[in-house]
């Protein structure tokens, strides 16, 4: 059975994300999304809880996204992500010990919005390369890169270098869940997950960062949303 998978979401978890969990499954079921990664700054809490109310709701045979618990990690050059992560992250540490860690955890190590290049920290190309070995996915394209060429520069990269590629809407707000999205092969495992990405389709479209923050806006006055 085919998916429809959103690789990095953030809930309100983030200081600046907008999305409840009421409204998470409201707007993956409006736009067909199946498949949520939940990938709070530097938190863990939020990816537990909507892991546990996806998983409450599906066993009362209610209908909700299927929860995949990551985190954006700040490192010292720039943000990792992990997937199926066990645990929390520490931030700040150097993007190899940080890789290691989401390994330790029986985790993916996915790399966000490689070529952004407008975030003053983030890892080189060269630096991407001599970290290949602790890479599993590479971000292809992000919903939402403060540079527009990242994710043509990004594709440019994966030309070049093999690695897997997955992609997310990096939606802050609940209208943009899944605007980038990957169509892939069910999974329920790291390893199921990178063999369905070898055969995976990666659609969507960027949006704009300012609309993004007016929405934001509207959102936290709709439904008095504040960060938990
Ligand atoms: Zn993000």
């Amino acid at each position: 059975m085919k998916v429809t998978a959103d690789f990095h979401v953030h809930s309100y978890y983030s200081r600046d994300s907008v999305i409840t969990f009421p409204l998470l499954v409201e707007w993956c079921k409006r736009s067909g999304v199946d498949v949520v990664a939940i990938m709070d700054h530097d938190r863990f809490e939020g990816a537990v809880e909507f892991k546990r109310l996806s998983e409450d709701r599906r066993s009362a045979g209610l209908w909700a996204p299927k929860i995949i618990p990551g985190q954006e990690i700040r490192t010292t050059r720039g943000e990792i992500c992990g997937l199926f992560l066990e645990a929390y992250v520490p931030g700040r540490l150097p993007p190899d010990e940080t890789m290691r860690i989401i390994r330790s955890q029986g985790g993916l190590v996915y790399v966000p919005h490689p070529f952004d290049i407008l975030k003053i920290k983030r890892l080189k190309a060269s630096e991407l390369v001599e970290l290949s070995n602790l890479v599993d996915i590479i971000e292809v394209f992000n919903g939402k890169p403060r540079f527009p060429a990242a994710n043509l520069l990004a594709r440019r990269f994966v030309q070049k270098h093999p690695y897997t590629l997955a992609a997310g809407s990096d939606a802050h707000e609940p209208t943009k869940i899944g605007a980038v999205r990957v169509l892939l092969d069910d999974f329920d495992t790291p390893d199921e997950l990178m063999r369905s990405l070898g055969n995976a389709r990666i659609e969507g479209k960027m949006y704009s960062p300012f609309g993004s923050a007016l929405l934001r806006l509207y959102y936290r006055k709709k439904y008095s949303v504040v960060t938990a």
